[in-house]
């Protein structure tokens, strides 16, 4: 087993360049999640580390091993895709074997590895079919059976749970943490679904367009987001940022420093609604939407737009009503105006 090292790596197709410069230190065992919006190199990272595409510039070492010329095959990786890419005329058995077959490992320890491969994945019983008599979750996990047959030292997933239903993607986000568990090995995991980013993650790793906006364990970049994209990336629902111009006054008479700040951040589960005129600001719930532990709530406050605020418990804020909001000051985010966190 190893860990992963990203030293100025860039990426370019042609003139446009999709990674810039991504240096990135990953401890061996570490779970490393890569979340972003759809396009900002998540898949071209991963596929950079794995040897698929060529990098631009840079250095990838695995362990102590430099890999930038080193074949796909040869690089002690195994990925798994979002689409199985299971070969539809061989059975679950011959699948998982293939990439051993092909390697002229021994028949019978091709065998073995499969049988241990299966067990772990709760697979015995499926060896004999082919890939059309399987459900998706199971498909998924003879693509994962494939990956760890092949032994090797980093797991690379690229959403490999999102062709899944929603009820089959939690079963199947468990199952994965679990693996790490048993496996040990460094897994790198891309997802724009960030449930998954704070469930999986030992490590988040926070891309936007081709660089890095912040590293850190799920609590930090909940807690601490270096700036007001990674607020409002990390948390669901999305954390409201809004100019602090037309909340000066309020903000500041409840003890909130506001030398160099430019926009707020508070959380929807660190609003509280209170009565009318009794809360730090004053809004109308355009939109109350329960959903059965609770509410979410669109509150329009007079000149800051629109929050959104989490109502637990059965009673809801009424669509039209007049409420009060209130919030800790410690959990007020500040950013200049550049987007950067103060404090
Ligand atoms: P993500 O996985 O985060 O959604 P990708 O890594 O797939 O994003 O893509 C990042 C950017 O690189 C996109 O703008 C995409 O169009 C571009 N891109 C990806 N692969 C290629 C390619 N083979 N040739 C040209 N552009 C590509
Ligand atoms: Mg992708």
């Amino acid at each position: 087993m190893a860990g992963l090292t990203l030293r100025n790596v860039t990426k370019s197709f042609g003139k446009v360049r999709v990674i810039k410069s991504v240096d990135l230190a990953i401890d061996d065992g570490d779970f490393v999640v890569f979340v972003g919006p759809s396009g900002c190199g998540k898949s071209t990272l991963l596929r950079v580390i794995s040897g698929l595409e060529d990098l631009s510039g840079g250095e990838i070492r695995i362990g102590e091993r430099l890999v930038n010329e080193v074949q796909a095959a040869k690089r002690g990786v195994a990925m798994v895709f979002q689409s199985y890419a299971l070969y539809p005329h061989l059975t679950v058995e011959q699948n998982m074997g293939f990439g051993l077959k092909v390697r002229k490992i021994r028949p019978a320890e091709i065998k073995s590895r499969v049988a241990e491969a299966a067990a772990t994945l709760k697979l015995d019983d499926y060896l004999g079919r082919y890939p059309r008599e399987l459900s998706g979750g199971q498909r998924q996990r003879v693509a994962i059976g494939r990956a760890i047959v092949s032994a090797p030292e980093i797991f690379l997933f690229d959403e490999p749970l999102s062709n899944l239903d929603a009820e089959l993607r939690v079963h199947m986000r468990a199952e994965i943490a679990a693996l790490h568990q048993r496996l040990g090995n460094t897994m790198i995991y891309v997802t724009h679904d960030q449930i998954e980013a704070m469930t999986l993650a030992d490590k988040i790793v926070v891309l936007r367009d081709g660089r890095i906006e912040q590293v850190g364990s799920p609590r930090e970049l909940y807690a601490r987001p270096n700036n007001a994209f990674v607020a409002q990336f990390i948390g669901s629902p999305k954390m409201n940022v809004a100019d602090v111009a037309p909340m000066t006054e309020i903000l500041r008479s409840s003890g909130c420093d506001l030398t160099g700040v430019a926009s707020v951040g508070m959380r929807p589960e660190h609003l509280a609604v209170t009565a009318p005129r009794e809360g730090t600001f004053t809004g109308m719930v355009a939109l109350s939407e329960y959903t059965g532990a609770g509410s979410l709530l669109h509150v329009e406050v007079e000149q800051a737009g629109t929050f959104l605020v989490l109502q637990n418990g059965p009673e809801s804020a009424e669509t039209g009503k007049e409420i009060g909001l209130t919030i800790e000051p410690g959990n007020i985010h500040r950013f200049n105006a550049e987007g950067i966190r103060l404090d």
